[in-house]
């Protein structure tokens, strides 16, 4: 497996991810950054402060799978250890957002939402769709959003 493929397939997880998870994308990319060797960007809906706890709550656990998702699918569809540097920058962030929190409920949310990931990237039509994005990625090394969502519709319609 080549270094860029595991690339395809982590990035893939956090595309995915958001688009079961109803998150807008920008693009997803395996051309490095100084942000990494590749980038899920994301659309901005971080809800206001005028928002109701629930709100806010609900948004901050779907911020959480949404970045630990490329560890998690490497474990998943590669076999790999959940825990590597290159996700290292994922987890920085989701510590980042989970600050103010106190750290029992910061680990719990971290432990549930890690859970919720496994489970749902177990599923077979979801790892033929991040298999599917990891490909393409690797091609055209750049899709956006729609992209994203084309290829997991054409994969649902294949199964
Ligand atoms: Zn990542």
């Amino acid at each position: 497996m080549t270094d860029e493929y595991r690339t395809a397939i982590h990035e893939a997880g956090h595309a995915v991810m958001s688009a079961l998870k109803n998150k807008g994308i920008e693009y997803v990319t395996i051309l490095p950054s100084d942000k990494g060797l590749g980038e899920c960007k994301n659309v901005d809906d971080k809800p206001g402060e005028e928002d109701s706890d629930i709100v806010q709550g609900l948004w901050l656990r779907r911020e959480v799978l949404i970045l630990i998702s490329g560890t998690i699918v490497e474990a998943v569809v590669m076999g790999m250890h959940p825990i590597k540097t290159r996700g290292k920058h994922d987890y920085d962030v989701v510590n980042m957002i989970l600050q103010g929190f106190d750290d029992e409920v910061a680990q719990k949310n971290i432990d549930e939402v890690t859970a919720d990931a496994f489970e749902l990237f177990r599923k077979p039509i979801v790892q033929k769709q991040i298999k599917a994005i990891a490909d393409a990625l690797v091609e055209r090394k750049t899709l956006s959003g729609d992209e994203v969502k084309q290829i997991m519709k054409q994969v649902e319609g294949a199964a």
